[in-house]
């Protein structure tokens, strides 16, 4: 479920970091560096923000599908996350800290969610880690882990999947 992105694409998602990641670190004081940024994020998700890889993912599909629009949206979004995590921490996602990064320091609007047209994508998965690598697990199979009615191993390096943490 990988789109092949344009270089272009790609060049415009980078440009876009670079600028916001300037006013940031103009507006904090601060020098930090350009996240990490994939194109793996699955499902129906626009995108994630990492806050210890300091990585933002986003979903190849829907950025594709919906241009500089998703960029636009979903890259201060996620930046937000990253830049308060490391301003203040652990706090509620979309908490007034995040808000007043989105607005002051970013100088967007702080709407809480996107609203990309997700038909293509519908066949959600959800990302889960062992000590290895990362597993996506079926909507079934995530249910049962929730109802704690299963438990899942990785063949390879044998220890338990975990819900893989992070902030949409
Ligand atoms: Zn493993
Ligand atoms: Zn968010």
């Amino acid at each position: 479920m990988t789109t092949r992105l344009p270089i272009a694409t790609q060049q415009a998602v980078m440009r876009c970091l670079r600028h916001y990641i300037d006013l940031a670190n103009n507006y904090l004081h601060t020098s930090y560096p350009e996240p990490k940024v994939s194109y793996r994020q699955r499902g129906t998700t626009a995108g994630t923000a990492h806050l210890t890889q300091w990585e933002i993912r986003l979903n190849s599909v829907l950025l594709a599908e919906n241009g500089q629009t998703f960029i636009d949206e979903v890259i201060p979004h996620e930046l937000a996350h990253l830049l308060v995590y490391k301003q203040f921490g652990r706090v509620a996602p979309h908490g007034s800290e995040w808000q007043w990064v989105m607005e002051q320091v970013l100088g967007v609007s702080a709407s809480r969610t996107h609203c990309f047209d997700v038909l293509s994508v519908q066949g959600k998965t959800f990302p889960y880690q062992c000590e290895c690598q990362t597993h996506l697990l079926t909507v079934r199979r995530h249910n049962k882990v929730l109802r704690k009615e299963s438990e899942y191993r990785c063949k390879k390096c044998g220890t338990l999947l975990k819900p893989e943490e992070h902030l949409d």
